[in-house]
């Protein structure tokens, strides 16, 4: 007879403890795999969710559920009603592929998400403002990380993001498929008004996956990876050449009593910059320090120094070259780093070794943000033999953020609800163009916003951007205006 899992020394118990704790992609889902089949349970969606809360029923967990279920009581999930009949496919399993996921899964959508890696390793630090952790509590995100918003962190590693969003996304029903790219769309076959629907091209092409149809595309593959149909509008500022370093955080006491810099610019602190540059020969633009998994530094750097200190090899008038591997002294670049962030924080990190990045390479990049891109347009539908797919992008793939900013994943999370209220529009039976032409309403203002111009109630945040946004027009642009987003015919 098996145990109820409500009984303590229940199996399921451990395993389900497990799953909170993992800190891997593979070891979240392969914990994740051993829950479902202890329990008994199949299948996706909120129907999977309430198995679970349903088979595992002791305080530990019902902290959580309580949690969850107060997210999917708000009116616009319609009780997980109000995207029923949608089939959804999101593209990337980064914080706003993940974030996306949630969102449609709460609506009640088939969710099914693809990324092509196994595992999360960025180090790289994330800035969090007030609503993203709001929203990451609401999700129970310290069930899955203690040390989510303990003191005055307002920051969080990407990689911890990405393990938190992941354990939500699968207790909702999100079903998650790593090692399988999506490399393009197949239209539906046969006649007008016929049945099949949109599917993916897949790599591997084996991946049964290559069967899902779905209605709607949602791309959160990062700032490299957009669909086709897509324009992409590049803003090209002054040089901007960013570095990114992490050092091994030991947590001790003297590590505990150093302060992070929430972000110089050289506009507001000229006097650092200039003793920096006198002690180090360093010249920065800024420079961001977090202390959190890593003691995390990211810093603009300018050309000269980079050059007078052998970073760079040869000054080069294009910036590809210019940053190229063979341009880049490596162990240059490691001591500039290390300099800089020691000088940053009064030399008081007592030992600054590099943590290591997947390649077991010590963690530091140099980036080029002198050329930005975001698209043209957030959401475009595809109509081919009478079906229609919607496609909406969110996160880096739809605007690229400049990380000393730190806007990136909270104007990725903004863009991820906007897009899940797209799809609850879509799924109520809006006209199409009324659909599109309201996502681009919205969207024309998510490279403004700020802290300072959403709303300051956030507790009241919700998909719906009214919540967000002070007076929003969601008919700023009207469907006249967006026929080009309406594509008929064949994928080129
Ligand atoms: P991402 O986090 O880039 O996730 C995209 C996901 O999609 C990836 O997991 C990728 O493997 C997957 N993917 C891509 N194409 C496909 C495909 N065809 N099929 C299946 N899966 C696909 N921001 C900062 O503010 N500070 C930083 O220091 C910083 N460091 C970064 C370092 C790196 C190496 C990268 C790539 C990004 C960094 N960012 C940083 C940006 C930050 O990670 C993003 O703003 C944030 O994670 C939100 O991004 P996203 O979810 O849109 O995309």
């Amino acid at each position: 007879m098996s145990v109820p899992a409500d009984e303590p020394g229940n199996p399921a118990h451990a395993i389900f403890e497990r799953f909170l704790r993992a800190g891997e992609c593979r070891e979240v889902l392969g914990c994740f795999g051993e829950l479902c089949q202890q329990l008994g349970l199949q299948g996706s969606g909120l129907q999977l969710y309430h198995g679970l809360k349903a088979a595992l029923n002791y305080w530990s967990a019902k902290a959580l559920w309580s949690k969850l279920d107060k997210k999917a009581g708000h009116k616009d999930y319609d009780q997980g009603t109000a995207c029923a009949s949608t089939k959804c496919l999101v593209v990337g399993a980064g914080p706003c592929g993940l974030r996306v996921a949630i969102e449609l899964a709460l609506l009640g959508a088939r969710v099914v998400l693809l990324e092509k890696r196994d595992s999360f390793s960025r180090n790289n630090v994330l800035h969090l403002w007030p609503f993203t952790i709001h929203d990451l509590r609401a999700l129970g995100a310290k069930k899955f990380y203690g040390r989510f918003c303990t003191g005055t962190l307002d920051h969080i590693s990407i990689r911890q993001l990405q393990l938190i969003l992941l354990k939500v996304a699968l207790l909702l029903g999100v079903e998650v498929h790593i090692n399988v790219q999506f490399k393009g769309l197949v239209p539906p076959a046969g006649k007008v008004g016929g049945q099949g629907g949109w599917r993916a091209v897949l790599q591997p092409s084996s991946s049964p996956l290559s069967h899902y149809e779905f209605d709607v595309l949602i791309s959160a593959g990062g700032g490299k990876f957009v669909p086709e149909g897509f324009k992409r509008k590049e803003t090209r500022g002054k040089l901007a050449i960013g570095i990114t370093t992490n050092f091994i955080n030991r947590h001790s006491r003297a590590e505990v009593e150093v302060a992070e810099i929430s972000g110089v610019a050289r506009i507001y602190n000229q006097k650092f910059f200039q003793n920096l540059y006198n002690k180090t020969g360093i010249d920065l633009e800024n420079i961001v320090y977090y202390k959190d998994d890593t003691h995390y530094f990211v810093m603009t750097a300018k050309k000269q120094s980079l050059l007078k200190k052998g970073v760079i090899l040869q000054d080069k008038a294009d910036i590809e070259s210019l940053l190229s591997p063979e341009n880049v002294n490596r162990d240059a670049l490691l001591s500039y780093a290390k300099e800089a962030a020691n000088f940053s924080t009064n030399y008081r990190l007592p030992v600054l070794e590099f943590a290591l990045n997947h390649r077991d390479l010590p963690d530091v990049d140099m980036f080029d943000f002198t050329c930005m891109t975001r698209s043209e347009n957030a959401a475009l539908v595809r109509e081919h033999n009478g079906a229609r797919l919607l496609l909406g992008l969110v996160g880096d793939c739809l605007v690229e953020p400049f990380w000393p900013l730190g806007t990136g994943v909270a104007r990725g999370f903004l863009a991820a609800f906007d897009a899940a209220w797209m799809v609850r529009r879509w799924a109520a039976g809006t006209p199409p163009l009324e659909v599109l032409a309201e996502r681009e309403s919205i969207y024309q203002h998510l490279s403004q916003t700020s802290p300072d111009n959403t709303n300051k109630n956030i507790s009241q945040y919700s998909i719906n951007p009214a919540t967000r946004y002070p007076n929003i027009n969601l008919q700023a642009i009207k469907a006249s205006q967006v026929r080009d987003l309406y594509l008929v015919g064949m994928v080129e």
